[in-house]
């Protein structure tokens, strides 16, 4: 039997995101590699202590200087001391001065930096996707930034190993751009994606990386078969599951603690012209988890190729209610179908299939209706749309463009990630979605079905 996982984002505690992943128990290569790493291990009051203590005194100043030598050091690199936008993230919570920001052209660069702090005590080193961290991971307080976006361009390589097709990327490269280039160069796409693409390789490869199709392929870092590692030493290492594969492991969902990760070897597939985007919704929430259960227990070909869903409560409230299930501006949540004894939140099943233009519609038709046939949906609520792929796995894009116009993207997102498994799921809504947060949490309370087989 499968176990089940979900993974909700609420607006509450910040946390990181971890790799679902096993991966061997965490051994720090380098002590001073980040700061974040040590402020993650000790207890809250702790840090407040440290901090007291330590801000302002001479020793600090000492140090500061030490510090400003070794930048000076660095010559030959693009480094930068306008370091606000390093300074803070997404989350919008913390905010940490580097000393200063290095744009590396190449792992060399990354090599370079990483060995010159590595030497100074107390020069603490952060790698920097596209900040879209909640709190704070990419920082590195008084320390160096390594602003991986420099290098995203570094490295676009097709290859095939095993007939399996993959492609070798910088770390540094944005997941929308990689999606772009491999569909319109390749006809190809990797297999599993977060559900917003303006995040980097190496950044969500350090986290997890997981949408709706990782209840099939696992999350991003059960995609990759290699990557190049700049380790806390300053060595370049190439590390994969056969060939140093204790970094490969712990730098995968390791938050750059282990490494920087300056290429990836990420698998791809056919990609798909058009997608079948349907939402459903469920007012009891055992006949939604017996659905999702079912359908991520179905095989490759068989099923939905994207399966997710959220949780929204059962109002007009315009940010966590009715209107917030429709996929396009035309459609209407009519609330007339939701059952009069439904509680205060409801649910919607988010699913997707991919199909090509040489299939007839009709059978796509035929598919969708036999395997929504199966399901317990509410009747009447029912909402779905043809989009092309790229569309589809773009989507995000477009709520990040309304709210950059609204002036919300840059609020504060003190978001929570979780893992629940099958057998507390019950309980996780009896006492969590229906009697804490059921007026909503401000912004999408999201579901990924997962199988921890993958
Ligand atoms: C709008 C939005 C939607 C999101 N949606 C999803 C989603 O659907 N699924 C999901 O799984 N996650 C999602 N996330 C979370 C996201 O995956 C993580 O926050 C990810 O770390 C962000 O990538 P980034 O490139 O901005 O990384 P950063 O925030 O810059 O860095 C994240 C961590 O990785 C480290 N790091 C960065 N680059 C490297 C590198 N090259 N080598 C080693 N370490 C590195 C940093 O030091 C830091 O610890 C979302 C975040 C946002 C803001």
């Amino acid at each position: 039997m499968h176990h089940y996982h979900n993974l909700t984002y609420t607006h509450t505690t910040p946390r990181s995101k971890q790799s679902p992943k096993q991966k061997p128990k965490k051994k720090k290569i380098n002590n001073r590699f980040s700061e974040s790493s040590l402020f993650h291990r000790l207890p809250a009051k702790m840090i407040a202590y440290l901090e007291h203590f330590v801000h302002g005194n001479d020793a600090e100043s000492r140090q500061d200087d030490t510090n400003d030598d070794v930048v000076s050091s660095l010559d030959g690199l693009e480094i930068t001391t306008a370091t606000a936008s390093a300074g803070k993230d997404f989350g919008g919570t913390k905010f940490s001065k580097p000393l200063a920001v290095i744009r590396p052209s190449s792992a060399v660069d990354v090599a370079r930096v990483v060995r010159a702090a590595a030497a100074t005590a107390n020069l603490t080193v952060a790698a920097r996707g596209n900040g879209h961290s909640i709190n704070g991971q990419a920082m590195a307080h008084r320390g160096l930034v390594l602003d991986m976006r420099a290098m995203e361009n570094e490295c676009f390589r097709l290859g095939g190993e095993n007939g399996l097709r993959y492609v070798d990327v910088s770390g540094g490269a944005l997941w929308e751009e990689v999606l772009k280039r491999c569909v319109s160069q390749f006809g190809l796409a990797p297999r599993s994606w977060t559900d917003y693409l303006g995040l980097t390789v190496g950044g969500t490869l350090s986290n997890g990386g997981v949408s709706g199709q990782a209840f099939r392929y696992g999350p991003q870092t059960a995609n990759v078969t290699e990557m190049e590692v700049v380790t806390g030493r300053g060595e370049t290492v190439v590390c994969s599951e056969k060939q140093n594969s204790e970094l490969f492991f712990a730098a995968l969902g390791g938050l750059g603690q282990f490494g920087i990760i300056t290429r990836a070897r990420v698998l791809l597939q056919q990609a798909p012209d058009m997608v079948r985007w349907i939402r459903v919704v469920y007012s009891e929430f055992e006949a939604y988890t017996r659905d999702a259960e079912w359908l991520v227990s179905l095989r490759e070909g068989e099923g939905f190729d994207y399966v997710e869903g959220f949780v929204f409560v059962n109002n007009d409230d315009p940010c966590n209610g009715w209107p917030t299930v429709p996929i396009r501006p035309n459609q209407r949540f009519n609330p007339v179908h939701v059952p009069s004894n439904a509680g205060p939140v409801l649910y919607c099943l988010e699913l997707a299939l991919h199909y090509s233009h040489s299939d007839h519609p009709s059978t796509v038709d035929m598919e969708v209706d036999r395997l929504l046939g199966r399901l317990g949906f509410v009747e009447g609520v029912k909402f779905e749309v043809d989009v092309s792929y790229m569309e589809f796995l773009l989507r995000v894009k477009r709520v990040e463009e309304e709210a950059k116009v609204k002036g919300i993207w840059d609020a504060p997102h003190p978001w929570l990630n979780m893992f629940i498994s099958k057998s507390n799921i019950a309980e996780f809504d009896r006492e969590v979605f229906k009697k804490i947060i059921n007026n909503g949490v401000g912004g999408p309370i999201l579901v990924y079905p997962l199988l921890r087989s993958k």
